[in-house]
């Protein structure tokens, strides 16, 4: 299961070492270090490949500090792919030292949805002794440092039900419409953020897709998208999840013209990565290719397959709230939607642009928000500055990873802008 589906050696050759990358690498502006660039880990990984660098526990917190923003992806004169090099290394890494106890943890609650949602109620009926929680920015402080996870910073917290056990598998339009081309029934992939955090991100979709008459699947044994392990190497649990979750989409995707991702990296690692990782499996390629033609982020597939723009023009609910929107990586950089999103939320909101939207938040993976959490939180400030000069009071993207890494960095520069999923604002804008 090996995937080497890129060549180092041939990588570090097509590098033309011309620094345009250095500017815009997120942990570069942090370290302002050749060696945790992106020409500096494609140099690192050459020698690796020749066997000139020994992977050890230097090096592997040099990998492990890349944020996979592909900010150095998109101005790459070669177009060179500095993520997914790093994530292949990852899996080397996590071969070699091990998937710390925690993170094993994790991932085995991804696989087991049953235990997870156990797990996600004890979450909720203890969290308020160790977390103060704030409901309208959906945040939660500790009130004392944790094995894993510090003081002085906000976290999301469980909901009391989660998105899949909140609602029936199929919920029927109330007027349907008579088109004979379409089936008028999409699903929805919620993603582990919205379904156990913030799960008023599905509550608004389920909102919007009854207000266009559309039949409503809400997919029970949907499992974790797997973005999580990948960016950390746990190709085990990445397997499991993308063949668990092909097999069980492949009984139903007939059945719907679409299955709307209202979260930027559920969308990018179905309709990219699952590719990307399967690459050496051919057969399973193939059916991870059909099922994504009808896997779409939720702003792309409503903007351009339903009436919702008209919708939202003639509802008589206009809002003077100033409405700034980030762009996420996994969004922008990797799948090209932020037209949509804009188009959307300006019908009925006041948008105003930040000095660079397309700047990571700083996000970052598991490793980030835990054992490098400095970085995150570094990488995270200069986001809420920009937030604050807009004047909004409002920041929105499509992505609860951006969601929970902006409201932190909000909350560290004390700056009082809430965060709120485009979908939200859409369905609150509807009559
Ligand atoms: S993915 Fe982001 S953090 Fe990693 S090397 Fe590229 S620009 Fe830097
Ligand atoms: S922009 Fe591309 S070619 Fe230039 S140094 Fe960076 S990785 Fe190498």
């Amino acid at each position: 299961m090996t995937n080497n589906k890129f060549d180092f050696t041939k990588i570090n050759d097509d590098c033309i070492k011309c620094g345009k990358c250095k500017p815009v690498c997120t942990i570069f502006n942090i370290n302002q270090d050749e060696t945790t660039s992106p020409r500096g880990f494609i140099d690192l990984l050459g020698a690796y490949k020749e066997d000139k660098l020994n992977l050890d526990l230097n090096a592997k917190n040099i990998f492990e500090s890349c944020f996979l923003c592909t900010n150095c992806v998109e101005v790459c004169p070669n177009d060179l792919p500095v993520d997914m090099i790093i994530e292949q290394v990852r899996f080397d890494i996590a071969k070699k030292f091990g998937i710390s106890w925690y993170k094993r943890f994790f991932f085995f609650l991804l696989k087991h949805r049953k235990i997870m949602d156990l797990m996600s109620t004890l979450g909720w009926v203890f969290q308020t002794c160790a977390l103060k929680l704030d409901d309208n920015k959906q945040s939660a402080i500790p009130r004392f440092s944790l094995p894993i996870v510090k003081k002085n910073r906000a976290l999301p917290y469980a909901n009391k039900i989660s998105f899949l056990n909140k609602y029936p598998q199929n919920i029927k339009a109330l007027k349907k419409e008579n088109n004979k081309t379409k089936k008028n029934k999409v699903a929805i992939f919620i993603g582990c953020m919205s379904n156990y955090t913030y799960t008023n991100t599905g509550d608004a979709l389920v909102t919007i897709l009854k207000k266009l008459n559309l039949d409503i699947m809400i997919p029970k044994k949907q499992l974790c998208c797997a973005a999580p392990a990948y960016f950390t190497g746990a190709f085990n649990s990445v397997d499991y999840l993308i063949k668990k979750n092909i097999e069980y989409f492949e009984t139903w995707i007939d059945d719907v013209d679409a299955v709307l991702i209202p979260e930027a990296t559920c969308s990018a690692m179905i309709n990219q990565d699952w590719e990307h990782y399967l690459h050496n499996q051919i057969q399973w390629q193939k059916r991870a290719k059909a099922l994504s033609s009808k896997m779409f982020m939720a702003t792309k597939w409503l903007e351009n397959n339903s009436n919702l723009v008209s919708l939202l023009q003639k509802s008589n609910k206009k809002f003077d709230e100033l409405v700034t929107y980030h762009d996420p990586c996994h969004a922008k950089k990797m799948q090209g939607i932020w037209k949509e999103p804009r188009n959307l939320l300006k019908q009925n909101y006041v948008l105003t642009e930040m000095s660079d939207s397309n700047r990571c938040c700083g996000f970052g993976g598991l490793t980030m928000q835990t054992e490098k959490y400095e970085l995150a939180r570094a990488a995270g400030l200069p986001k809420a500055t920009m937030i604050k000069q807009t004047k909004a009071q409002i920041v929105s993207a499509e992505c609860s990873a951006c969601r929970m890494q902006i409201t932190n960095s909000l909350y560290i520069s004390n700056v009082d802008v809430k965060f709120q999923n485009p979908i939200e604002l859409i369905a609150k804008a509807l009559d």
